[in-house]
């Protein structure tokens, strides 16, 4: 199969119409997208992947007015802060309605939907009747793809189709939330920070996993991972404990260039928004280079940085 890339939104509609896979520019990291409503369809997504099927999809439609035509209940809270983050990186689980299938959610019965923040994306389910099943358009486990490039080096001759929406301004997955007994529940770090959620709710519950977590079956322990070995603390003590490697190292805002063979700084002004939109694209070019090992370095833990060191967690290697 040959795999396209472009800016045509009518032959990536008329694709899904069809039942085929497309990969869709988001703010968060590129999908790979299908008709959420066509069981055949999602399958081909876990297959591409190699995705197991355990591990629920997050269902993208173009509007909060949508959610009640997919989920059976839509909480007061999830409409405030749909209010406020949606168009977004934010996914609410709410109970499903029968036309979504089992595919989708991994047989449970709750459905993750999102609203994306992206112009392209937003036009294409717009001029759909369907929702877009869609995870992240890359290899199970390997790093998420953030520009139209990554998706071609990984899928290409695997998809017929991807959109090109230039680079994700947000660059990391969405914040996955549920209401549970009037509560607001974090499954999932992502785009949208901790603190930004409590100015809006008052209060939120973490329930944030490193295994196979029976709430959001998909936050396995391992994931986003490179193919060399990464290492994930403090940087003084990684740099002693790996005098005599080849290095990479990934950085918050300090130049490292002098220690290793390859360094990516991830924002010299140390803007988390800034190092969030360049570390999946960051974690490549050090997974690219000759190094023996990557170090990467423990973000401050507020803001975006929480979501940034689960991701690294979760792409380190054990001891
Ligand atoms: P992604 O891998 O970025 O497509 O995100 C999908 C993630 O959303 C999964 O790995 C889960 O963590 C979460 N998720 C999706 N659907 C559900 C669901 N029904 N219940 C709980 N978490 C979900
Ligand atoms: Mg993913």
């Amino acid at each position: 199969m040959q795999t396209i890339t472009g800016t045509n939104i009518s032959k990536a509609a008329d694709l899904l119409v069809n039942g085929e896979l497309v990969a869709i520019p988001t703010e968060t990291v590129y999908g790979l997208a299908a008709n959420a409503l066509n069981a055949d369809a999602v399958l081909k997504i876990f297959e591409t992947k190699g995705r197991p099927t355990f591990n629920p999809l997050i269902v993208h439609v173009h509007d909060v007015n949508e959610f009640s035509k997919y989920a059976s209940e839509v909480p007061d809270l999830v409409r405030t802060l749909a209010e406020k983050f949606s168009p977004g990186p934010i996914t609410y689980v709410l109970p499903k309605k029968n036309n979504i299938p089992d595919i989708v959610t991994g047989g449970g019965e709750t459905v993750a939907l999102r609203v994306p923040g992206h112009a392209l994306t937003l036009k294409l389910l717009s001029q759909l009747d369907f929702p877009l099943a869609a995870p992240s358009a890359n290899p199970f486990g390997y790093i998420s793809p953030v520009d139209a490039r990554h998706v071609k080096d990984q899928l290409d001759g695997k998809i017929p189709y991807i959109l090109d929406g230039g680079q994700c301004m947000i660059g990391i997955e969405s914040t996955v939330v549920t209401v549970i007994d009037g509560k607001v529940v974090v499954y999932r770090l992502g785009g949208v920070s901790l603190e930004d959620l409590v100015d809006v709710v008052g209060e939120v519950e973490l329930r944030i996993n490193n295994s196979s977590n029976p709430n959001s079956p998909g936050q396995l322990k391992s994931h986003y991972a490179p193919r060399i070995p990464l290492r994930f603390g403090k940087m003084d003590a990684l740099l002693e404990e790996f005098s005599g490697k080849k290095k990479a190292i990934l950085s918050f805002t300090k130049n490292y260039s002098d220690d290793c063979i390859a360094n990516q700084v991830l924002s010299y002004a140390g803007d988390l928004h800034e190092a969030a939109r360049n570390l999946f694209t960051a974690l490549r070019k050090l997974d690219n280079s000759e190094a023996e090992i990557i170090l990467a370095e423990k973000f401050p833990e507020h803001g975006l940085g929480l979501a940034i060191n689960d991701r690294l967690e979760r792409a380190a290697t054990e001891k």
